[in-house]
């Protein structure tokens, strides 16, 4: 499975579209198709039929943006990045971890 350089939880800036320079949290991501669903951006109308519990209308709904036009912020510098990888030692193993590529800060611990 492809992995995405912005996780479930990210703060995230937008790079280009209708959304260009917005931020928002990432409220899911969809590795395999390589987008993710972020809070308040690429919203569309979404109409829905009545049921007995939800009545008829039209809600606003995120739709999936791809994670390449998304650029994850750095909650310690606050500046959009790039991510680079570093090498963390957990438990007596080797493991990769994101971090800002501005100021080295792990963005998973
Ligand atoms: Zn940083």
């Amino acid at each position: 499975m492809a992995k995405l350089h912005v996780k479930k939880g990210d703060q995230i800036l937008v790079l280009s579209g209708k959304d260009k320079g917005k931020k928002g949290k990432v409220l899911s991501s969809l590795p395999t198709a390589g987008k993710v669903v972020v809070e308040g951006i690429n919203i569309v109308k979404k109409h829905t039929r009545p049921t007995q519990t939800v009545q008829a209308g039209i809600y606003d709904q995120e739709a999936p943006v791809y994670s390449a036009k998304v650029m994850v912020i750095c909650p310690s510098c606050k500046k959009a990045t790039r991510i680079k990888k570093a090498q963390i030692t957990k438990a007596n193993k080797v493991a990769w971890v994101r971090a800002c590529k501005k100021c080295g800060e792990l963005l998973d611990k």
